[in-house]
């Protein structure tokens, strides 16, 4: 730290965003990016004539894309929010509903806890059950901000729409944020309760099941009121947020909604493949809602299986926290990812026997 920074930061434990190695050609299952390309028409909207307009500004008001999410999802534009990655749009929301401080669950998303230190919101983390599954009402009537990824991460379990909907109930005066980064891979989204409950905040992202993670290009829905206070926040830091090409790239997306579907089953298909292998293979996995799922092995310790992967040119993650350290996080890549995957594991518990 320089001595020019500001004092209330010198604590502040940053973000460990996924590796992105450039040494080598790895079989990349380690940050849950998708394994299929953005579709035909998002290559070809993102094309010279708009490289040339990069000159110009972009809408700060994603009038455009606001208005064909608003349609997709069946909501009006004035319940749409859109930002650099739906990270931007956790930290508003943490800058914006955090006043009271903020409940998630001790094992998700690490972001969360770093948004809360960043904006001085005084965390609560509750462990998870023995199962690593979340209980709803553990997060009723706390009188603050609550925030859930449903599915979570890293465990790929979720929550019933029952349980959403009681942690709407029971923090009628909290916004109620719903993390749902990975509910294209078969969970169920609660945005239909926005309807009734003007305190939840649904978060999604191009991220995951749109292919566009380096596009960067998040999205929220909410009642009027909410999303208000999140355009005046972006209005008082980066009102050009979404870039021209993102834009762009969001709404040809959008229009082939189909492809993007047609993906997602694979993935599924893909992930219960790797599950069955994982399992015949003797690891423990959780019942994954996700683009990735959570294993474990009581042949190989969790920080080793993923060193050996690694050296071999599969990269997962793993994460050192105590709980779960003896797990690691595999993305869901294609079906030839995923054998060369399971080979490489069976090749690795071989050798070690
Ligand atoms: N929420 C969860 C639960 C995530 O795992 C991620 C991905 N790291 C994000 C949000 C952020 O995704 P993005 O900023 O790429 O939209």
């Amino acid at each position: 730290m320089s001595r020019f920074m500001n004092e209330k930061y010198a604590g502040l434990e940053a973000y460990t965003p996924g590796e992105q190695p450039r040494d080598q050609q790895y079989i990349k299952l380690n940050t849950n990016e998708s394994p299929f390309p953005p579709s035909p028409g998002v290559l070809s909207a993102v094309n010279a004539a708009e490289l040339e307009k990069l000159r110009l500004y972009c809408d700060p008001a994603c009038t455009e894309l606001r208005a064909k999410l608003a349609e997709l999802y069946g909501v009006k534009p004035e319940n749409v929010y859109l930002a650099n990655g739906s990270d931007d749009i956790l930290n508003f929301a943490f800058m914006a509903f955090g006043g009271d401080g903020v409940v998630y669950p001790a094992i998700s998303y690490g972001f969360y806890s770093v948004f809360a230190a960043l904006h001085g919101v005084e965390a609560e983390e509750i462990p998870l059950e023995a199962d690593f599954g979340i209980d709803a009402e553990k997060y009723c009537g706390r009188n603050k901000l609550v925030v859930i990824a449903n599915p979570n991460a890293p465990t790929g379990l979720s929550i019933s729409l029952d349980d959403v909907e009681r942690l709407l109930q029971r923090n009628p005066n909290h916004v109620v944020l719903i993390d749902e980064a990975y509910v294209d891979f078969g969970g169920e989204s609660c945005l239909p309760l926005l309807k009734r409950y003007d305190n939840l905040l649904v978060v999604q992202t191009f991220s995951k099941s749109r292919s566009l993670a380096g596009a960067r290009l998040g999205f929220a829905f909410g009642s009027e009121a909410v999303i208000a206070d999140l355009e005046k926040i972006k209005y008082s830091t980066n009102p050009y947020n979404v870039n021209r090409l993102t834009q762009i790239a969001g709404i040809a997306a959008l229009e082939q909604d189909e492809y993007y579907k047609e993906n997602c089953r694979r993935i599924m298909e893909n992930r219960r493949y790797t599950a069955d292998a994982l399992k015949a293979l003797g690891f423990t996995v959780l019942d994954s809602k996700a683009n990735f799922v959570f294993a474990k092995s009581e042949r190989i310790d969790g920080e080793a299986l993923y060193l050996e992967l690694k050296r071999r040119g599969v990269l997962v993650r793993h994460f050192s926290r105590e709980e779960i350290c003896q797990f690691n996080r595999i993305t869901i890549g294609s079906r030839e990812e995923m054998e060369r995957f399971i080979e490489t594991v069976s090749e690795i518990l071989e050798e070690i026997a």
